[in-house]
C-alpha cells in the first residue's frame, strides 16, 4: 500500500491511499488543481481515482469535492449526516445524480481491493468518522479532527503499518493566542481537536512491531509549529510506558502547503 498527504492542516486536508490497482482520497479539502498536482507526484491523475472518503462536512475537508465529482464522476462516501450537510453547502455547486454512497461507522465496505473500515470520532460535525483502510495484510489509517481519544478509537488504530494522526495545536500557544474565547473553548473541548501532547499519548498506545511511518497532521496555522508538534510527540512517546521509542520508526509532519513523501508499506 501507498500513502501520501497532498495537504493537511486547518486550511485544507486531502490524503491519498492506494494499492497497485485501487486509488482513493480521504477528504478533498483543497482545490481540484492542487489535488491533480498532488496525484501527478504519485504518477496518477484524477481519472485513476476510485472514490473519495469524506470524514465530515467542514470546509477544510470538502472544498474541492464539487469540482472533483463533476470532473470525474467519482463516488463520494460519507455518513448520512455528512452527506446531508454537504448537500446544504451551496458553494460546492451541484453534484451529479447518484454520486453519494452512504456509509456507517463500524460497517466495513470494499472499493476495488481495498477494505475500508469507518469508525466514529467526536468532533463538532453531524456524524464524523475516521478511516482505516486494509489491503491484504497491510493497513493504514487517517484519524484527525478528534476532540479526544478513547479505548474505542485506540482499538481501531491497532496493528497499523502507517497512519496519519492529528497533532493540531500546542495548548499553551492556543491559550495565549489571538483566538476569541469561544473558539479556544471549542478547539480544546471534547468535540474539538487533538493537542500535540494528546497526539503523542495516542500514538504511544498504538505503536506495534510493524508500524513503519506516522504522519502528524491537521496542524493549526496559528497555534502550532511543525517542529514543536514533532518534538512534543516524540517526547510523549519516549516518556510513555510503551516498549517502543520515537526513533524505532519514522515520524514526519504532513504540511499544510506541500505534498508529503509517498510512503510504501
Ligand atoms: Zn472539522
Ligand atoms: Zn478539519
Amino acid at each position: 500500500m501507498r500513502m501520501m498527504s497532498l495537504a493537511s492542516g486547518s486550511s485544507g486536508n486531502c490524503i491519498y491511499i492506494g494499492s497497485e490497482s485501487t486509488h482513493i482520497l480521504v477528504d478533498a479539502g483543497i482545490s481540484g488543481k492542487r489535488i491533480e498536482q498532488g496525484l501527478n507526484e504519485a504518477g496518477l491523475t484524477g481519472r485513476d481515482l476510485a472514490g473519495v472518503l469524506v470524514t465530515h462536512e467542514h470546509n477544510d475537508h470538502i472544498r474541492g469535492l464539487g469540482v472533483l465529482a463533476r470532473k470525474y464522476g467519482l463516488p463520494i462516501y460519507g455518513t448520512a449526516g455528512t452527506i446531508r450537510e454537504i448537500g446544504r453547502i451551496r458553494q460546492l455547486g451541484a453534484f451529479p445524480e447518484g454520486i453519494f454512497r452512504e456509509i456507517a461507522p463500524d460497517r466495513d465496505f470494499g472499493i476495488g481491493d481495498l477494505l475500508v473500515q469507518p469508525f466514529s470520532i467526536d468532533h463538532d460535525a453531524a456524524d464524523p468518522v475516521a478511516y482505516r483502510v486494509k489491503c491484504g495484510n497491510r493497513q493504514v489509517a487517517v484519524a484527525t479532527d478528534m476532540g479526544h481519544y478513547d479505548e474505542y478509537i485506540i482499538s481501531h488504530l491497532l496493528d497499523l503499518d502507517a497512519a496519519l494522526i492529528e497533532a493540531n495545536h500546542d495548548v499553551r500557544m492556543l491559550e495565549a493566542g489571538p483566538y476569541p474565547y469561544p473558539l479556544k473553548k471549542r478547539i480544546l473541548g471534547d468535540r474539538g481537536h487533538l493537542s500535540n501532547e494528546n497526539s503523542g499519548r495516542l500514538i504511544s498506545r498504538i505503536l506495534n512491531d510493524r508500524i513503519r511511518h506516522i504522519f502528524l497532521g491537521h496542524l493549526s496555522a496559528q497555534n502550532n509549529y511543525p517542529e514543536l508538534a514533532y518534538e512534543t510527540v516524540r517526547l510523549e512517546i519516549d516518556e510513555s510506558d510503551t516498549p517502543y521509542r520515537a526513533d524505532n520508526f519514522s515520524i514526519s509532519v504532513a504540511r499544510r502547503d506541500r505534498i508529503s513523501e509517498l510512503i510504501t508499506v
